[in-house]
């Protein structure tokens, strides 16, 4: 009965640890890159004091702040801005010491290293991904026009050195740049398959009652094809006149402690569905013809017994009318048959069971 609903609450579980598992992964690898950025920054901060290129030294060491920032950032769930600073002084700075120490030293390879982090879509505004794009592209050629047209410099002592290290933090951020694709792209398949779940969900259960719908048993039952099953039809009696004297609202717990009486009494192997309006259908596929009719004589007993609350001192009694199915293996016939005999204890006295 309920197994649809059980097992949907047991993928959305399954999915929300996953889900954290991947999203703490990430996390970890925006982190990653950002330390990344502040050690290469330190690094490169103290390289340039040592070789006496100060002002270099001060923007870079200027970048261990910032990078302190965007870790904070992230830690605060706020990606933006961690990236958008951290973008901001590697281009920059980037930039800068690609004009003061000339082409050869390949400061230029960081520009393309951090460009290609707007394919990330990190930003919530997409525009910014472009804005950043556009500035990294502009900013390439601009250096490169500077360093190689109009002032072009003598490749220097440690030239190579350089162009080395920047090359490996390039390849190195690559590589991390495609593993968070991968982690990016897991968690939109994995909020597709969630939707996928919903909408399932959804489309097979009744809100009100948390029972399965029509559309959901027609499908179970096609499943069982061939295989022996009973059926019951119910009716809630005088259902309009609750609706009438007592409202909507009344008329929808009345509905909801009948569906509760329904799957507390129902075997394992019996299937329960709100079939329409105030009509519900049990299905047994597990249960001699003799004992389901003793179990759904229980559950009209227990219905009879059972009170709803209509305001704070007053409670209400409903019944409901049954008609039962013989046994087969034709969900559609077997239904027929016990619809048609439940309107014959309607025309009757209400609140009993047709079996025959
Ligand atoms: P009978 O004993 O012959 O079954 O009479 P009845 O009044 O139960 O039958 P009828 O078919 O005339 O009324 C069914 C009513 O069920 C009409 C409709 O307003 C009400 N109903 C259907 N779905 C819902 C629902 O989800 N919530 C509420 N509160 N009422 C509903
Ligand atoms: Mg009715
Ligand atoms: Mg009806």
């Amino acid at each position: 009965t309920y197994s649809i609903v059980e097992k949907t609450k047991a993928k959305i579980k399954l999915y929300r640890k996953n889900m954290n598992l991947i999203k703490d992964n990430l996390t970890f690898n925006f982190k990653f890159i950002i330390t990344l950025f502040l050690v290469a920054t330190l690094l490169y901060s103290i390289v340039f004091y040592l070789v006496g290129m100060s002002e270099l030294s001060v923007i870079s060491f200027l970048g261990i702040f910032i990078y302190f920032i965007s870790l904070k950032a992230i830690d605060d769930n706020n990606y933006d801005r961690a990236f958008f600073l951290a973008h901001l002084h590697i281009v920059i700075s980037s930039m800068l010491a690609t004009t003061i120490l000339g082409w050869d030293y390949g400061f230029y390879l960081i520009i393309i290293a951090i460009a290609s982090t707007t394919y990330l879509n990190i930003f919530r505004k997409r525009i910014i991904n472009y804005l950043l794009a556009g500035f990294d592209f502009i900013g390439f050629i601009v250096v490169y026009m500077i360093s190689n047209v109009y002032f072009p410099k003598e490749p220097g002592d440690f030239s190579q050195i350089f162009y080395l290290s920047n090359l490996a933090f390039l390849l190195f951020l690559f590589a991390m740049i495609f593993k968070i694709y991968n982690t990016v792209n897991q968690i939109n398949i994995k909020d597709l398959h969630k939707h996928k779940n919903e909408l399932r969900t959804a489309s097979q259960t009744d809100h009100l009652t948390g029972l399965i719908n029509k559309r959901a048993l027609h499908s179970i039952l096609t499943k069982k094809h061939n295989k022996t099953i009973t059926i019951a039809m119910c009716d809630i009696d005088n259902f309009k006149s609750i609706n009438d004297k007592f409202g909507h609202n009344i008329g929808d717990e009345v509905l909801k402690t009948l569906a509760q009486i329904f799957t507390d009494n129902a075997n394992k192997s019996d299937i329960v569905c709100r079939w329409g309006g105030e009509e519900f259908v049990i299905v047994a596929t597990n249960t001699s013809r003799n004992n389901f009719i003793t179990q759904i004589q229980n559950i009209r007993f227990i219905i009879n017994k059972t009170p709803v609350k209509v305001s704070t001192d007053r409670s209400i009694h409903f019944t409901v009318t049954f008609g039962i199915s013989d046994s087969g293996t034709d969900p559609d016939k077997l239904t027929d048959q016990a619809d048609k005999r439940l309107y014959k204890g309607k025309r009757s006295v209400k609140n009993c069971i047709i079996t025959k």
